[in-house]
């Protein structure tokens, strides 16, 4: 019984598509995640990642293959991310990683790697290479923030991001005197 429970709830949690967590599941992660950073004391960071011109793929290929390419980008984050790390779908073609334990260079190394390797494994469409490139934005916890208070900065990096031309990773500001001229 407590394995149909434990396979109910992971289920509940998960996004069907991707594999990955939901937001019901990421809300779930956040909130242990942002507690265990305050008992133990660590830094974490957060990141948002938005496919590039994303419309533009399922306009051409048909929205099954805009899911295939969801999931291979899901697949990639997967296989790239390291073990503590989690990930959810925050939305469409946008997902977020929880970085525990980390500071800010070496968030932006993780997903550094993440699109050095959706450059070697493609998505394949018809045996033809699909270019799939994503923009992303890295926020780093100050102090007690609140992950209603990180998301923000983090999406406001990734904001910067696909202004500044896509396929690139932006760190956000860390100062909170820009926050609050923002
Ligand atoms: P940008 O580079 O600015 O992010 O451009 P974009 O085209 O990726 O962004 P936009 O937000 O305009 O379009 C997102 C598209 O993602 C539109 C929507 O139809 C598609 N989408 C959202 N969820 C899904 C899904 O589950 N499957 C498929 N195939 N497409 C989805
Ligand atoms: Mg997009
Ligand atoms: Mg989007």
């Amino acid at each position: 019984l407590t394995s149909v429970l434990e396979y109910i709830n992971d289920v509940a949690n998960e996004d069907y598509l991707t594999g990955t967590l939901n937001r019901r599941g990421m809300d779930e992660a956040l909130e242990r995640e942002f507690s265990r950073a305050d008992r133990h004391n660590t830094a974490l960071c957060i990141s948002m990642m938005d496919i590039d011109h994303f419309k533009k793929l399922n306009d051409a290929l048909g929205h099954s293959t805009g899911d295939e390419a969801l999931a291979h980008f899901a697949n990639i984050i997967k296989e790239v991310k390291r073990t503590p790390d989690v990930v959810a779908r925050y939305g469409g073609e946008e997902f977020i990683l929880i970085l525990p334990n980390t500071e800010q260079d070496d968030a932006v190394k993780v997903i550094e790697r993440v699109q050095r390797q959706l450059t070697k494994k493609f998505f394949m469409h018809s045996e033809e290479r699909v270019v799939i490139t994503f923009s992303a934005g890295v926020a780093e916890r100050i102090g007690e923030e609140t992950p209603e208070e990180i998301i923000p900065r983090a999406d406001a990096a990734l904001y910067e991001a696909k202004n500044a031309g896509r396929n690139r990773v932006i760190a956000a500001s860390s100062a909170k005197s820009d926050l609050i001229k923002a």
